[in-house]
């Protein structure tokens, strides 16, 4: 019978057959040590060792962490969301082999409870067209800097730091706890000779999220009405004579206090508090440092089971800002609200 390309299978196929035998059925989870997670079921119980991964992998490191599985856990494996590895096993022997193996190849064993998770990041320098910044080596970074909080579980909650390189926002940066964005910061600088020969104007003219570009047939190009432009980059993705970025401009942009999850309160959006620090590679010292501060703010702070936004909704943005005496200015006032009828409430959308 001819293959059809439907899509991916199903992954139920593919599931082990404890999480198969519990499915809609667990009962309760546990976290037995930093890095282990137990699920239960009436079938019995899944032990899924967690451990950080580079997010960029090679296939001979792919290999790698398959042997592990195919070693450890029937060849059960599966990569997070937020690009941990976990692998999983029914066989409580087989957790501390798990990890051990793995801490020999160098992969660290953590990310779960009240630490901080790795952290998610966009494409940035090494594949995308619009990135303000690099995402992987800021990252990396910060994840020296903060390494601390992977292995252990002595965060008042979890937390979830995202990169996103440009405004666009491909990862997760718009909801996570601390979430750091690439901003441009001036209009895209026009080359009319490449966008009269390689863009299709009315495309271009109707990508632009504020209706800045306007055409200009006279010169078989565009205009942009700079007032209107929020530096996003878009334009650029459609034509490559929108020329977005600017190394003496582009640079960084803090938010805080956005999550996904529905437990204790609702999901909210990650909110501005520090609008500009300078792109400064191979190590970005001013990022790393404003976010170690905040992070540290949040611990010596915020009662424990508390999410970072979470402990700002108790004592109120301002006394977060004097508390962490971050500069506060009337551009960071962003009384949008979480809306339950345009945004996801679950690990599902719902519409
Ligand atoms: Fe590209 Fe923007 Fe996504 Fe970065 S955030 S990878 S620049 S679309
Ligand atoms: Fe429009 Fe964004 Fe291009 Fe500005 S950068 S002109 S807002 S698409």
């Amino acid at each position: 019978m001819a293959m059809i390309d439907n899509g991916p299978p199903d992954f139920h196929e593919y599931l082990p057959t404890i999480i198969k035998e519990n499915y809609g059925k667990w009962l309760y989870h546990e976290h037995p040590r930093p890095g282990v997670l137990k699920h239960v079921g009436p079938a019995g119980a899944l032990y899924s060792v967690r451990v950080g991964e580079p997010r960029l992998m090679s296939v001979d490191s792919i290999r790698d962490v398959c042997d592990i599985a195919d070693e450890f856990c029937d060849g059960h494996l599966r990569f997070t969301s937020r690009n941990n590895i976990e692998f999983l096993t029914p066989d409580e022997s087989k957790v501390l082999p798990i990890i051990e193996r793995c801490e020999e190849m160098g992969y660290p064993v953590g990310g779960t409870g009240n630490s901080l998770s790795n952290i998610v990041h966009t494409q940035g320098w090494v594949h995308c067209h619009t990135p303000a910044s690099d995402a992987s080596g800021i990252v990396k970074a910060i994840m020296d800097d903060l390494f601390e909080y992977f292995g252990t579980q002595v965060l008042p909650n979890k937390l979830h730091i995202a990169m996103a390189c440009c405004l666009n926002m491909c990862g997760a940066a718009h909801c996570s706890d601390i979430s750091i964005v690439g901003i441009h910061r001036t209009v895209p600088r026009m080359d009319h000779e490449a966008i009269r020969k390689n863009t299709e104007i009315p495309s271009l003219v109707a990508c632009c999220p504020t209706a800045a570009i306007r055409p200009d047939p006279k010169n078989k190009s565009v205009s942009v009405v700079e007032e209107r432009c929020m530096y996003c980059g878009n334009c650029y993705t459609m034509s490559p004579g929108m020329h977005i970025m600017d190394a003496e401009n582009d640079g960084l942009a803090i938010m805080v206090g956005g999550k996904v999850s529905t437990a204790r309160t609702d999901p909210s959006f990650s909110r501005m508090v520090i609008p500009f620090l300078p792109n400064n590679p191979p190590r970005w010292p001013e990022t790393v440092e404003a976010v170690r501060h905040i992070v540290e703010v949040w611990v010596e702070n915020a009662h424990q089971g508390e999410r970072l936004g979470e402990w700002i909704e108790r004592i109120g943005w301002e006394r977060f800002f004097s508390i962490s005496g971050i500069p506060f200015s009337d551009k960071l006032i962003d009384d949008y609200i979480f809306s339950r009828e345009t945004f996801r409430t679950s690990s599902a959308f719902k519409f």
